[in-house]
């Protein structure tokens, strides 16, 4: 045999050595294993909590921020530990050092509370790789029942809308989950503005000893349907692009722009129902006329529109900033922000302007953050505590030897050499005939699936 030959040239000692060291390594991942199930249980109370979201765009973008993940490897991190919340079995046995994290991670892609107990026994016959090919094949009958059912709702996406005998119009429908959506918001809009204007109106319009009843629910659904057919017709059915969407008009005091260093020289009309900071952030990067006025405060000429950052200076911007510049995000979208804003006399210049993704344009503005430019370039930005928001955060302490440390933590669980050792002994694998057994909905995949 061949192990004698590799025997007679080197000392039988040494083969045992190979042997612990062996047993070292498997140990150990055991306990690595287990302490990512610690791991992956703090991540998952984080996230439930919400602790990122102190300026985070989500756990994942904290996660990378804060301990070095790179974005696939977070995100994934956090999948990993939400499903984990739903599947005991799964998790108790990363915890304890029986399944490795690789293994985990793939069973948490197809596995729920129904089929948990039995991809957990996956999990423990077969090698990681055996785990990962029948992971694909189950997720390719999930898929195609997915692909099956989403078919069957998008044709079943119908409105009906017909004339009654009483000359009412009734309206009837299904809708797809997206253009559902839109509907929705789009009821609640109308349906705040139809309300507000009648709350101010009521007053002056209805007598006050004519009881007025408010409208039902349903009324008020039926009124903002009109008012968003209405809105839709008078704007031409244009979804408008992204940069257009926000029109401020700036009302200027003809005298005052003359000097323009005089506080407070323009004022923006505020939107309907936005705060002063977020029409701030609207018309940070936004369509912009000026209108000037006279002493008597009548307007005497009407600028044209223009862009606040002209699209020159913008594409700059984008090249410089490449994605929004708040800590830890990176986000490869974003708009313009005036650091010193511009309706304070700040300029629509480079030094002036961050790219910031949506979320960190309201952050700054909406939610106490504060950024500003050092004389070196740099950006510093500040928690609405007043606290700085490093780029990099400082590293956490490790202790002298974690190794130590990991298994003096892990006293309790029982974690050998063996602990995650499949019970798989080499005989052939047949991923079809597996997902055929185990999965609820393969019945006739099997045959397809050995075909691929
Ligand atoms: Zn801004
Ligand atoms: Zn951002």
């Amino acid at each position: 045999m061949n192990t004698d030959s590799c025997a007679a040239s080197a000392p039988v000692v040494s083969t045992a050595e190979l042997d612990r060291l062996g047993d070292e390594i498997a140990e150990l991942s055991a306990h690595l294993d287990a302490a990512s199930g610690r791991l992956l249980d703090l991540i998952r109370e984080f996230d439930a909590r919400e602790g990122w979201g102190n300026g985070f765009r989500s756990c994942a973008a904290w996660l990378t921020w804060r301990v070095g993940l790179d974005p696939g490897a977070a995100r994934e991190r956090v999948r990993v530990a939400r499903a984990l919340g739903t599947l005991p079995g799964l998790a108790h046995a990363l915890a304890h050092g029986e399944l490795s994290y690789a293994k985990v991670r793939a069973l948490t892609r197809v596995a729920t509370p129904e089929t948990e107990e039995r991809l957990l026994g996956v999990g423990r016959a077969g090698t990681a790789e055996h785990v990962e090919r029948i992971v694909r094949a189950w997720r390719r009958v999930d898929r195609n029942a997915e692909a099956a059912e989403a078919a069957r709702h998008h044709k079943s996406r119908a409105l009906h809308v017909y004339q009654d005998e009483d000359g009412m119009v009734v309206v009837r429908g299904r809708l797809d989950r997206e253009a559902g959506a839109v509907l929705i918001q789009a009821l609640a809009a109308a349906r705040e503005t139809l309300y507000r204007q009648t709350k101010n109106v009521s007053a002056e319009t209805f007598p006050a000893d004519v009881s007025v009843e408010p409208p039902t629910m349903a009324q008020q659904q039926a009124d903002a349907l009109g008012l968003i057919a209405e809105t839709a017709l008078h704007h031409g059915m244009d979804p408008g692009s992204p940069g257009e969407r926000y029109q401020v008009v700036v009302h200027v005091d003809a005298a005052v722009l003359e000097d323009p260093d005089a506080a407070g020289q323009s004022a923006l009309e505020h939107g309907a129902h936005v705060s002063a900071e977020t029409a701030r952030r609207l018309a940070c990067d936004a369509s912009r006329v000026v209108m000037r006025h006279d002493p008597d405060g009548r307007v005497v000429e009407v600028g044209a529109l223009t862009r606040t950052i002209p699209a020159a200076l913008r594409r700059v911007l984008h090249y410089r900033d490449r994605g929004c510049r708040f800590p830890g995000c990176g986000l490869p979208l974003g708009q313009g922000h005036h650091i010193q804003h511009w309706a304070n006399g700040g300029p629509t210049t480079l030094s002036n302007l961050a790219l910031l993704c949506r979320r960190h344009h309201r952050a700054v503005h909406e939610e106490g953050y504060q950024v500003e430019r050092l004389p070196d370039g740099e950006l510093r930005f500040r928690r609405p505590d007043g606290r700085r928001l490093p780029d990099v955060p400082s590293p956490a302490m490790v202790p002298g030897d974690p190794v130590h440390a990991l298994r003096m933590q892990h006293d309790g669980l029982r974690i050998h050499a063996r602990t995650a050792m499949p019970t798989w002994l080499g005989e052939r694998v047949s991923v079809a005939y597996a997902i055929d057994v185990l999965h609820p909905l393969a019945t006739g995949e099997s045959d397809r699936l050995a075909a691929g």
